[in-house]
């Protein structure tokens, strides 16, 4: 396979070195943008495999980039930005990016984050293949036939909680906000949704955690949403 290639939208250039350094010694191939315009124009003309994307750019605020590369493209995209506040990192999943990294970040994080992208990207492209059955540790799910395994032991999940765990699952290694998943699941974000998003949740957990109060399957990110994990 080609190596992939990375877009890296930043204006700060010792940032920006940092990365592309790291990208390089790490066997990924990279494009730098170090605007809004010219990311917008290298995400168009070379279709790159992940962006990774700072938000607080000279031209333009990232947010409008996300919203812009979505209208064509479903490529990952990686925000990484020092705002760090939860409406932030909201805004930013809720605009179509993938997964979202604080500065001051770490190397290793960043290459931990881009090795579960390409994960989800090739398990997707399986699941293409295969398409019926999902596998994640002990947990299988048959959508085909519309039941859910752990332990080759069929669980009793109500409709709310196989709904919920088909959409994590199908993102899996995604954060998933929680207006994105009562949309998804009921239709609306209004906030009494967030709070059964929780209920649900927890009893969902009951049923497909080994240990519910430190879960390894569906992770919380308070305040933004949640993520299911590959374990
Ligand atoms: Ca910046």
């Amino acid at each position: 396979m080609n190596k992939p290639l990375i877009l890296v939208v930043e204006d700060d250039t010792a940032v920006r070195n940092l990365i592309v350094t790291t990208l390089e010694t790490h066997d990924y191939r990279f494009q730098a943008a170090p605007t809004g315009e010219t990311a917008i124009m290298e995400a168009a003309s070379h279709n790159p495999d992940v962006i990774l994307l700072d938000l607080g750019l000279p031209d333009m605020d990232g947010i409008d980039i996300i919203k812009k590369i979505r209208t064509w493209s479903k490529k990952p995209i990686i925000v990484i930005s020092a705002r760090s506040e939860d409406t932030d990192k909201i805004e930013a999943l809720d605009a179509g990016a993938d997964d979202y990294l604080t500065k001051p970040f770490s190397v290793e994080e960043l290459l931990a984050r881009l090795r579960v992208t390409f994960r989800r990207l090739n398990d997707s492209r399986e699941e293409q293949v295969q398409n019926s059955v999902f596998q994640d540790g002990d947990l299988k799910i048959d959508y085909a036939g519309g039941c859910a395994f752990m332990k080759d032991k069929e669980l009793h999940l109500t409709p709310i909680e196989y709904k919920l765990l088909c959409l994590l699952s199908k993102n899996v290694g995604k954060v998933l906000t929680h207006t994105y998943i009562t949309k998804a699941i009921w239709g609306s974000a209004w906030d009494n949704d967030v709070a059964s998003l929780r209920v649900f949740m927890a009893t969902l957990r009951k049923k497909i955690e080994p240990n519910p109060s430190e879960p390894m399957y569906i992770q919380t990110h308070i305040g933004v949403g949640y993520r299911m994990l590959k374990v």
